[in-house]
């Protein structure tokens, strides 16, 4: 049997979305739900890429079925295509399995030549109608099928207007759009040679490769880049029966979510345009209204929709985003899809339908992407602030955040400006797929035209990005690189800021403040917490970061570094002093100085968590870290000091190291100066008495760096941690602690059942680890990783995401090994990786109990663990 490359919409259904597209799938499943959806048929994602094995031509086969199905539409609504008298019409429209919005190019009208327009006026008894028709269809055959630019059109059409007097293009009469379809035809005559196409069956044919070719357009890859979604995928092409919202006030065309995408509120949101078609709602030429004004003036089309909206809402079991038209007061449902939405209207949506016995509490946690939560966690402007600062205008508040930064006209000047380091708001008129570049980079986007569904309101939504739309009252002159309000005027590179969840457009740059978490997110992450099995810990060296991470539902602190806190100014001096000692005395007089110190971090922070566990490693990085490199601040402290200049000169060049990664660090200091971890131990376990006295449990994790040979660990257990402890115990002041170590130097993990032996708990290092394993320095991989990434050597950067293949099996090795020896150790990972969600899939698989990541991602990491675990049972 031949391979069926051609589906009616009657043949598909919505699981059929990477043969037939997400359009086309989701066209079919209507259908054969019963919904009044335009006949038409899907030409497949394998057309698609066997045109491009064919050297990118329609091959004859596929032309043939292509006939059938023509002929198999006319039947069904009695038109026929290329006829005179009643011309059946088509749109082509893409449809890739994810969707794209705006990425590739909807063609209507197709079908129409200088006698079918002739036959569409007989047919409607309406020649104005008929010739609108005409005049879009020339403009966006040549635009999409033939790349003619669409301005050489509108410039025509611009011409007639002024010229006849019409304010909108509703105003030009039949006679009027005659003359700009002879226009037309002349431009696509002198720009592709040759006369416009009358064969429908050209026209059609030419339609569907420029789709096919469409897939490889720079936006469509640009897009797809930023998504992740595989190139060779290939779009579908859907052919389908045209109808028309350009007919008179009793038509129209719209979109609309079935809940508020920015919210997620349970009503209907969208807008429409009374006698007007496809693109006009979004294109922003007119000003759309909003969807329930059609219940005033259609209120029966108005009910169906809302009918319908909540129809596939049900069967979906998701928000849908929906367009549809009404011809002469009957209904089309031209398209759904699951609608996007804010990462808040996201969660708010899923507890609803939770509630509303919709979907279950898993489903509502399988839909949230785990990253997209850093748009919740994320600052707001200061609400003192706010009020003093100056309003420049109000636009929609079309996605929320707030951002602040340099307004730039274009994409190129905006990337230019972030290159040269600053922070950006791309002001357009209204934005298109060629600004995704400056989107992307911008901290928010601001436009003067257009709606809640416009282009730059869609897009940034999907990216999770502060957008203020449509905001009318100022204007946006592009060529001059200006923004008026009023009699004000704002250039190039002024600072303005946006208020995404308001809409409202300030001078000047406004204070954030941390975001309140309640509400459906407060009951969405206790569902999460039933259903995870790793423990999420955070990664914090002060209270304030442990607040921090405690308020986004931290249990613990897997990681605190105390060298950040020898760099605090009230210390550093002590450290160096210490650092340059020339004899054991002089070094234990520096660490007497710091000890009390260090001894007020460890309680502050053992305090503000309050009985849950801190795992505090001990000093890391080399010592040279602490010294300042530069001859002056050298000279500065030599006199702090009072130490000669050239004898502090003379230790540093001692201490100076080829490959300082590799070099004096980590437990390998303490074998050296066994005296810094003594003093360090001493601070914990005094802040750990004191907060005891106090009725206050700490719950202390020594854990003990750069580990590879289970002597080291041995040798800082008994000299050190030991020893201190037993000092304690003669006072009878035991404090109970556990000892552990990172797991980070490759060897330590090939040896962990030796080294288990010593450690209670094991703590990933995996960023060293990564290091390690491949070679890689940290310090200097970014200079080459990328160009790993674009030519394919490696899928990511394996310092974002864990390289299961390699680092992986070394995290397996040592999980193995470790419980060989002592069964309940304890797991965990405190690298970058602990943030990550496709690295937190891989911990939960291979058992490990916690994870650990900086403040702001345990929400995302808590998360992720629930997906992981849920994914695990599946
Ligand atoms: P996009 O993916 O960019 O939304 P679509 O293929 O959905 O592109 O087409 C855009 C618009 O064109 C639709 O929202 C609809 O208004 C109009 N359109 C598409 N097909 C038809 C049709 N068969 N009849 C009338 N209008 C159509
Ligand atoms: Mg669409
Ligand atoms: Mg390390």
């Amino acid at each position: 049997m031949t391979k069926k490359y051609v589906y009616d919409f009657r043949e598909g259904n919505k699981d059929m979305k990477s043969l037939l597209g997400g359009k086309g799938a989701n066209l079919a499943e209507m259908t054969c739900l019963g919904l009044r959806v335009p006949p038409g048929f899907t030409v497949t994602t394998e057309a698609c890429n066997r045109f491009y094995d064919e050297e990118e031509v329609l091959w004859d086969s596929l032309k043939e079925e292509i006939k059938t199905h023509i002929h198999d539409i006319e039947n069904q609504i009695g038109k026929k295509f290329s006829d005179e008298n009643n011309p059946l019409l088509f749109s082509v429209r893409s449809g890739a399995v994810f969707s794209m919005p705006g990425m590739m190019d909807t063609i209507l009208n197709l079908g129409l030549n200088d006698k079918a327009v002739i036959g569409l006026a007989r047919s409607t008894g309406n020649e104005r109608f008929a010739y609108d028709s005409y005049r879009r269809f020339i403009q966006m055959f040549s635009d999409v099928a033939m790349e003619v630019p669409k301005s050489f059109f509108d410039s025509v059409l611009e011409e007639v207007k002024e010229k006849v007097g019409a304010e909108k293009d509703t105003d030009l009469s039949a006679e009027d759009l005659k003359l700009i379809v002879d226009q037309f035809k002349k431009i696509y005559e002198r720009e592709i040679g040759e006369a416009f196409p009358q064969d429908p069956l050209d026209q059609l044919y030419l339609a569907t490769q420029a789709v096919f070719k469409s897939w490889n357009n720079s936006r469509a890859r640009i897009y797809r880049r930023l998504h992740e979604i595989p190139d060779n995928l290939g779009t579908a092409v859907n052919i389908q029966s045209m109808v028309f919202g350009n007919m008179g006030d009793t038509s129209g065309t719209g979109v609309a979510f079935s809940r508020n995408p920015a919210t997620g509120e349970n009503e209907l949101f969208g807008e429409f345009l009374v006698d007007a078609q496809g693109e006009d709602v979004v294109a922003g030429i007119r000003t759309p209204e909003e969807i329930h004004e059609l219940n005033r003036i259609m209120p029966d089309v108005y009910k169906q929709f809302l009918d319908t909206s909540e129809k596939l809402e049900k069967h979906y079991k998701d928000m849908q985003d929906l367009e549809f038209t009404i011809e002469n007061g009957i209904l089309y449902i031209l398209q759904t899809r699951n609608g996007k939405r804010t990462t808040q209207a996201a969660i708010n949506i899923a507890v609803d339908m939770v509630n509303e016995g919709l979907i279950t509490k898993e489903e509502a946690i399988m839909r949230i992407e785990p990253n997209s939560l850093s748009q919740l966690l994320h600052p707001n402007f200061d609400e003192k602030e706010l009020k003093e600062s100056e309003v420049i205008t109000k636009g929609l508040a079309a996605s929320p955040g707030a951002a602040s930064g340099r307004i730039y006209f274009s994409s190129k000047d905006s990337v230019e400006a972030v290159e040269r380091g600053e922070k950006v708001i791309i002001v357009r008129q209204e934005t298109s797929p060629e600004d995704i570049e400056g989107m992307i980079i911008a901290e928010g986007i601001l436009t003067s035209r257009g709606g809640m569904t416009s282009h730059a309101a869609v897009v940034a939504r999907g990216m999770g990005k502060c957008c203020v739309a449509g905001a009318n009252e100022v204007r946006v002159d592009e060529a001059q690189k200006i923004m008026k309000a009023g009699n004000k005027v704002y250039k190039e590179g002024d600072v303005i800021s946006l208020d995404g969840t308001t809409g409202y457009v300030y001078n000047g740059e406004i204070k954030k403040v941390d975001p309140e978490l309640a509400g459906s997110f407060e009951i969405f992450m206790g569902w999460v917490n039933e259903l995870k099995r790793l423990e999420v810990r955070t990664n914090a060296d002060t209270p304030r970061d442990a607040k921090v991470a405690l308020a986004f539902g931290a249990e613990g602190i897997g990681l605190c570094r105390t060298e950040h806190m020898f760099f605090q100014e009230d210390r550093i001096l002590a450290v160096r002093e210490m650092i340059l000692a020339k004899n054991i005395n002089q070094r234990l007089k520096a660490l007497e100085k710091i000890q009390p110190i260090q001894k007020d971090d460890f309680y502050n922070i053992f305090k503000t968590m309050a009985g849950k566990p801190v795992t505090v490693r001990l000093l890391d990085p080399p010592l040279h870290e602490f010294i300042p490199s530069s001859e002056e601040d050298l000279r500065k402290l030599a006199e702090d000091l009072n130490m000669d200049f050239n004898n502090i000169l003379d230790t540093v060049k001692e201490l100076r190291e080829v490959n300082p990664m590799l070099g004096h660090r980590g437990c390998r200091l303490a074998i050296t100066y066994p005296e810094i971890y003594r003093m360090q131990v001493r601070a914990i376990m005094e802040a750990a008495l004191q907060l005891k006295e106090e009725g206050v449990e700490a719950v202390v994790e020594i854990m003990i760096p750069l580990v590879g040979e289970k002597k080291e660990l041995e040798f800082v257990k008994s000299e050190i941690v030991d020893e201190i402890a037993s000092v304690f115990e003669e006072n009878s002041d035991r404090i109970d602690h556990k000892i552990g170590t990172m797991i980070e130097v490759p060897r330590a993990a090939l040896l962990a059942d030796h080294i288990a032996e010593e450690a209670e708990f094991f703590s990933f290092g995996t960023n060293d680890m990564t290091q390690m394993t491949f070679g890689f320095s940290r310090d200097d991989a970014g200079k080459f990783l990328s160009e790993y990434v674009e030519k394919n050597i490696l899928p990511k950067s394996p310092f974002e995401t864990l390289d299961k293949d390699g680092v992986g099996i070394l995290l397996e090795i040592a999980v193995e090994k470790g419980k060989s020896t002592r069964s309940d150790i304890h797991l965990g990972v405190c690298g970058e990786h602990g943030g990550d969600p496709d690295s937190i899939e891989f911990f939960n698989k291979i058992g490990l109990d916690y994870v650990s990541c900086s403040p702001f991602r345990v929400p995302i990491a808590r998360l992720a663990a629930a997906q992981s675990n849920l994914k695990s049972k599946e």
